[in-house]
């Protein structure tokens, strides 16, 4: 498996052949959300892309540790090193505590992570949670002189590391052109140049959110909660780091740097960045307002959208695109998606009645090794699904009689549809799971009526429903907590 796996490693601007540090084992960093404001449906791409990563690396074989981080504290607005902390801002706004605002975004982001069936990550750390670990690195970093305090505050000094360490070999960008790009420093500023960035903010007294520590009371900047979750969980160096491509620069320029001014270590094997989501080709942002939540999605309640979708329709719509391009939401799309998902589901659903032939007319076996080319080849999910399309009209024919499958190749049909639709594109069956909703609400009012009928001590009323069900195979049963039911079909 691992000549196969070729990944876009975005650090070489190439394709590579994937080969892990430990053989067999795959360490998985992702930089998760900022919990300041409900995600919104770009974020949602961001982490389905890594999904999907997941999925298929595991499937593949590979043991999995998948770090995806909470950023609860130091993330300024504007990305910048002197706005405001965005959940500090949020908590005075909504007068909260910041640690509420950090529980109730954190919760709404995994409901959305469930309702995409998005998987949980192996280890979920939050920024606060590793303070220490912050300090720590940031006193490495001093240590090996690439860094430097200035007024309670702790700069990286991007000049002095430039000189012996390349500096924005991810990003492409050339230091003597940012330089030139940059303001110019005023002298009032505690930073020695303009390029340098902040690793420990001085807090004063109306900061929210601080901390002790060896320069005065204050918080960690940035991007040196990503530096020292990932290593702490993956190691020094590891093997894939991921996140939204406008995470390039300078986030995770400046996670090289710390990392390399630290241990002097490349703390990365491949690089990988997910695209944008668009409207109308900008960037869905919160901030523009052309952003809108699952929520808005599913319920079809905003401005840009002509109905509902459902949250199946949307995971289809992503992965009909390939991680690395651009995707411009459109409802003329999102129809499209939703029809082809509907066609697929209901044809999967007849891959059961297909009547075995003594011989193949079609090559099933080549056409799932297609399924893993197109995943091999750096995750490229539209050609699964066009693949799958094909298997649709496979199954299709058969019906006409024009393709003939023997039982082994119905069987192998299947489990590829069961592989690649559910287990590695995260693709469920939603019509299964409206009926099962709907099951279950019937089921609570006929047993609601049974127990009221008992209530009232009218037997016949409660054993004709218990019959009743017994007729059609669902058997109840009462115990001190209450009425249960199985379905022996
Ligand atoms: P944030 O909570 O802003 O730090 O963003 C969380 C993740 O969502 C990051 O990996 C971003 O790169 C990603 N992201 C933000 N906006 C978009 C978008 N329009 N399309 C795709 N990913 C996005
Ligand atoms: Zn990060």
């Amino acid at each position: 498996m691992e000549q196969n796996l070729h990944i876009y490693n975005s650090i070489n601007r190439q394709k590579e052949v994937f080969t892990p540090i430990t053989p067999g084992h795959v360490g998985l960093y992702v930089c998760g959300p900022t919990v300041y404001s409900d995600v919104h449906l770009g974020n949602v791409r961001t982490f389905m892309t890594f999904d999907v990563v997941y999925r298929y690396l595991s499937f593949i074989g590979y043991k999995v540790r998948y770090v995806r981080n909470i950023t609860d504290v130091g993330h300024l607005t504007g990305d910048s090193d002197d706005g405001e902390d965005k959940i500090a801002k949020k908590a005075k706004l909504e007068n909260l505590e910041p640690m509420e605002v950090v529980q109730k975004y954190t919760n709404g982001f995994h409901d959305v992570m469930r309702i995409f069936n998005i998987l949980n990550p192996s280890i979920e750390p939050t920024a606060t949670a590793h303070i220490i670990e912050q300090i720590e690195m940031i006193q490495a970093i001093m240590a090996n002189g690439y860094a430097y305090e200035s007024n309670g505050s702790v700069y990286f000094d991007v000049r002095k590391f430039s000189e012996k360490y390349p500096y924005g070999k991810l990003s492409g960008r050339v230091i003597d052109d940012l330089y030139t790009n940059t303001r110019e420093l005023d002298g009032q500023d505690e930073k020695r140049d303009s390029l340098d960035f902040a690793l420990w903010k001085k807090a004063d007294d109306s900061h929210l959110m601080k901390w002790q520590s060896p320069w005065g009371v204050g918080f960690p900047g940035w991007h040196i909660e990503c530096s020292v979750m990932s290593t702490k969980y993956l190691g020094k160096s590891f093997d894939i780091h991921g996140g939204g491509m406008d995470l390039k620069f300078p986030h995770h320029e400046c996670e090289i740097a710390q990392n390399v001014g630290a241990t002097g270590h490349e703390p990365v094997r491949y690089w990988m960045h997910g695209n944008m989501l668009t409207v109308n080709g900008r960037k869905m942002a919160k901030s523009d307002g052309n952003g809108f939540t699952p929520e808005e999605l599913i319920t079809g309640n905003h401005k840009l959208l002509d109905k509902g979708y459902s949250a199946m329709t949307v995971r289809f719509f992503f992965l009909m695109g390939h991680y690395a391009s651009t995707l411009d939401f459109s409802n003329e799309a999102l129809q499209a998606a939703e029809k082809g998902y509907r066609r697929m589901c209901a044809a999967m659903k007849l891959i059961a009645g297909i009547q075995p032939s003594p011989a193949s007319s079609f090559d099933v076996t080549q056409w799932r090794n297609a399924c893993y080319d197109a995943m091999n080849d750096d995750f490229n999910t539209p050609i699964v699904i066009s693949q799958l399309f094909e298997g649709v009209r496979v199954i299709n024919s058969t019906k006409e009689g024009s393709i003939t499958l023997t039982a082994a190749d119905i069987a192998l049909l299947k489990s590829t549809f069961e592989d690649f639709f559910y287990r590695v594109m995260g693709l469920q069956d939603e019509e299964g799971k409206e009926n099962s909703q709907l099951t279950d609400s019937l089921m609570q009012m006929i047993l609601n009526m049974r127990a009221e009928a008992k209530a009232n001590k009218d037997w016949p009323t409660s054993d004709k429903l218990r019959d009743a069900l017994a007729a059609i195979n669902v058997q109840i049963k009462d115990s001190k907590e209450g009425t249960s039911w199985t379905y022996e079909g």
